[in-house]
């Protein structure tokens, strides 16, 4: 059996990665207006693996008989600038999430917690891979800059994404 603390933790982290699956989403279909269909496959299976994230918890949560309580999840922005405004946003975001999943360690570490301390274990790492990416695609954008060919073959290149492959396409 969890604390309750600890349950409450796990269902506000539970919130960030639904959060994260609309953010994406709502990347995804900025993309697809901007022509840019890579992009937005990319962005859209982001937002699948957001969805996972989630349930991930939503089992640890039942495995552990905890309660699940299913928080409202805020509307992310619809409008964006530019691609690179995406993925910028996107990498800011991911760090926030590393912020919040060091948080919920933090408690279960505090509270002696082991199960869920090393049920976090694999999200720390994916946080890492997570920054990484999206740090990557983001300099990425930036270097492109202007240059629409440059642009044209990163998208077809995003494109390539699919699903389980989050490593592979992302370069
Ligand atoms: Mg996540």
């Amino acid at each position: 059996m969890m604390s309750q603390s600890m349950q409450d933790a796990f269902n506000e982290q539970m919130k960030h990665e639904f959060y994260s699956s609309y953010l994406y989403l709502s990347m995804s279909a900025f993309c697809e207006g901007a022509n840019l269909p890579g992009l937005a496959q990319w962005m859209r299976l982001q937002a699948r693996e957001e969805v996972v994230h989630a349930m991930k918890i939503f089992d640890h949560l039942l495995d552990r008989g905890g309660q699940v309580r299913l928080q409202p999840v805020g509307g992310p922005p619809a409008e964006f600038t530019t691609a690179r405004d995406v993925f910028e946003q996107a990498y800011r975001h991911e760090q926030q999430v590393t912020a919040s999943i060091n948080q919920v360690y933090g408690r279960a570490v505090d509270e002696r917690d082991f199960a869920s301390r090393v049920f976090l274990d694999w999200f720390v790492q994916e946080q890492v891979e997570e920054e990484k990416t999206s740090g990557l695609l983001a300099e990425q954008l930036r270097m492109v800059g202007e240059d629409r060919p440059g642009l044209l073959m990163l998208d077809r290149e995003l494109g390539q994404r699919r699903v389980g492959g989050t490593e592979s396409a992302a370069t």
